[in-house]
């Protein structure tokens, strides 16, 4: 079985100590691709994920400002990203996006960052990559105004109404640990009617671990169970899954098979 975690925080400090081994227990699990997450700790630091890159085959980045750190922007954060972009192992942006669960950075100015970054990433050809937290409609509605292009929303919680939402706009919908939650009955049947070429798993690791390592700190070999819970809402097989979504991955990120 091969897979790819597209989206993961490698340079999270909570990996600083055991990262090696970490990768070990990832590619166990048939985990040749990774894509690490550049947004770190926020400007005026974006190079975080392309260090990881260099270093470890397979693993791939981004760059881009999360709605957390969106305060910490200014015109220079928009030069560095449009330099950051064009580094040979980065193939997507963000993530970026909106979060009013936290509210870390004002409203107002988490719009104001993600719409510059959309503006940034429109002339890349590489897809974005949605972050989206209790902030559904206005997400929806910049993305329309402001995006064509390819696109993911990661770590996808919303319902059946939502998703067929995303796919419109031509979006992958990338499924993480909620997925396995006993109180995700929602994701899951929106899971079961993503068509198959739209399809992508992710851990959000340290975040998220699916059940039954929930509460712990998530890693890229427990993404396992999340595609065994995804191949039963659809009624395939855990290797349908590895297969379909390391192809998708591969095809939006322009990718060679691995
Ligand atoms: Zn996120
Ligand atoms: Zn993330």
């Amino acid at each position: 079985m091969t897979l790819v975690d597209s989206h993961v925080h490698l340079d999270h400090e909570q990996f600083r100590d055991d990262l090696d081994a970490l990768l070990d227990r990832a590619h166990q699990q048939g985990i040749t691709r990774m894509l690490t997450i550049g947004t770190g700790d926020g400007p005026p630091k974006l190079d975080c994920a392309i260090e990881l890159a260099l270093k470890y085959e397979g693993v791939y980045a981004t760059v881009g400002v999360h709605p957390h750190e969106a305060a910490k922007a200014d015109p220079k954060t928009f030069d560095n990203l449009r330099a950051l972009m064009t580094e040979p192992k980065v193939l997507a942006f963000g993530e970026i996006g909106l979060d009013y669960h936290y509210d870390f950075s004002p409203r107002e100015v988490q719009r104001e960052v993600f719409i510059e970054q959309l503006r940034i990433a429109q002339g890349s050809g590489k897809p974005v990559i949605i972050h989206t937290r209790e902030a559904w409609d206005d997400t929806l509605e910049i993305l329309r105004r402001e995006w064509s292009g390819p696109g993911i929303m990661h770590c996808f919680t919303g319902d059946e109404t939502q998703a067929r939402q995303a796919l419109d706009l031509d979006f992958h919908l990338s499924f993480g640990g909620v997925l396995t939650f006993k109180t995700a009955e929602n994701v899951r049947q929106a899971a079961a009617i993503v068509p198959n070429d739209r399809l992508l798993v992710e851990t959000d690791a340290p975040y998220l671990a699916p059940i039954p390592h929930r509460g712990k700190r998530n890693e890229p070999a427990f993404m396992i169970e999340t595609v065994r819970k995804l191949a039963e809402v659809r009624g395939t097989t855990p290797d349908e899954i590895a297969a379909l979504t390391t192809h998708n991955y591969n095809q939006l990120m322009s990718l060679a098979a691995s």
